[in-house]
């Protein structure tokens, strides 16, 4: 099968590309870059006007399996993920059971080949059914191809064991994705703890809870010489001490969610439980610092912590209602209309955190547009304005932050190994 990407301005930051282009795609593969590209017989996808990137790549959702299917599935996450733009996701292990053993990374290897829509990604958890006691099956996962690590949801918080965990991880040259809350700071919090925490009468999670923990882990980062890379980062001195980790020339990353970088805790005087997340939306110097890091490269990637849940549960009152709401379907649009569209942040730095930048972070195949690679694009328009609506989300998970806005700047089709796989909002698979 022969596809011709004809006309888009293609935006490539791993090799500092921003020109018009055309991408001819023959069985899955990039065969030639160049203009003014021609192939009798082959389809013709008309990019003229739209920016062609490498397949976006979400390296922090929950697709929910195995053992959650009412909250989402391989199928269901998938789509939700081509209908957004994204190519390809990394999947976190607090599923029931856990993923923390080789079997069921290779079972979900085999889900996610029959089943998925783009790429899927598996992180193994680092202890045992996440209960930061004993390492799970760290070296047989790591050979059944996880691309990282990550008790994310929780805190690791025996130091002794972190360190352990750092160093075995980076034996098998894979990265621990750390999930930041010390956990006796943020116990029975249910948002961010400031003016607005105090008005409310709502007991709060403070920053401090997540600039304790970031410390912790850079600092064991030095002292074993290995890579960590800090989860939905959302304080101003969690960012300041990734920045100054980064000068000492520490193996430290970081991400950042859409709702951290567009959001404040003000959106929780409603109590509306579309709005409980952890960490917590917090208060606007924090929300900056979070897009100023992004800005001068501290923050390498934009994830979304795509998090499902069934809308019975998620519509409880709110200190009942769990943590986490959706994003895939709403990531590409909400970062185009607060960041790209107000001047804040340039399209290469945003897209190079959707590709080149997780790419090299899992160290997987990924993220450039280049002759021999494997065909995955996201091809964006980003003057289209449209409305959020929930109700007609891929996703099993109805509840999010940015239901009825109005957004400027969507993905026009989703390409995965050289298959339109989404176009105009419609999944095709
Ligand atoms: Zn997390």
């Amino acid at each position: 099968m022969t596809l011709l990407v004809k006309g888009g301005r293609v935006i490539n930051p791993a090799v500092q590309q921003d020109e018009i282009c055309d991408i001819l795609i023959e069985n899955g593969k990039i065969k030639e870059m160049g203009t003014n590209l021609n192939a009798p017989g082959a389809e013709v996808f008309n990019a003229a006007g739209l920016v062609v990137a490498p397949g976006f790549i979400d390296m922090h959702v929950h697709l929910r399996q195995p053992g959650q299917s009412a909250k989402e599935t391989i199928g269901t996450g998938t789509r939700a993920a081509a209908a957004g733009g994204i190519c390809r996701v990394a999947t976190m292990p607090n599923t029931k059971p856990v993923i923390d053993k080789a079997i069921i990374v290779e079972g979900m290897k085999y889900k996610a080949e029959h089943e998925g829509v783009v790429k899927v990604d598996i992180v193994g958890a680092i202890s045992k059914e996440l209960k930061g006691q004993e390492l799970a099956a760290m070296g047989a996962m790591a050979n059944a191809g996880v691309v990282a690590f990550s008790d994310d949801g929780r805190y690791v918080e025996d130091c002794d064991f972190m360190r352990k965990a750092m160093e075995y991880a980076s034996m098998f040259h894979k990265v621990i994705i750390d999930h930041c809350e010390e956990q006796s700071l943020v116990a029975g919090g249910t948002m961010h703890e400031g003016t607005v925490s105090n008005e409310l009468g709502l007991k709060g999670r403070p920053a401090v809870a997540e600039d304790i923990a970031v410390a912790r882990d850079i600092l064991l980062a030095e002292a074993t010489n290995t890579p960590v890379h800090i989860a939905h980062i959302s304080t101003k001195n969690a960012v300041d001490m990734v920045r100054r980790a980064k000068a000492k020339g520490l193996h430290v990353t970081a991400e950042a969610t859409p709702q951290h970088m567009i959001l404040t805790d003000e959106a929780l005087r409603e109590y509306d439980a579309r709005f409980k997340v952890n960490p917590p939306l917090r208060s606007d110097d924090h929300r900056q610092a979070v897009v100023d890091g992004l800005i001068d490269g501290t923050i390498d990637a934009i994830v979304t912590d795509h998090a499902p849940h069934e809308w019975e549960e998620k519509d409880e009152e709110f200190n009942l209602a769990p943590s986490g709401f959706v994003g895939l379907e709403t990531s590409v649009g909400a970062v185009l209309t607060y960041l790209y569209h107000t001047g804040m942040v340039d399209l290469t730095t945003l897209i190079r955190a959707y590709t080149a930048a997780p790419a090299k972070i899992l160290g997987i195949d990924a993220g450039v547009l280049a002759p021999g690679r494997e065909a995955d694009l996201t091809i964006i328009d980003l003057d289209k304005e449209w409305a959020v609506d929930s109700t007609t989300f891929y996703s099993k998970g109805k509840s999010t932050p940015f239901d009825d806005m109005i957004f400027k700047g969507k993905a026009a089709a989703t390409i995965v190994d050289g298959i339109v796989v989404m176009k105009d909002g419609e999944v095709l698979r």
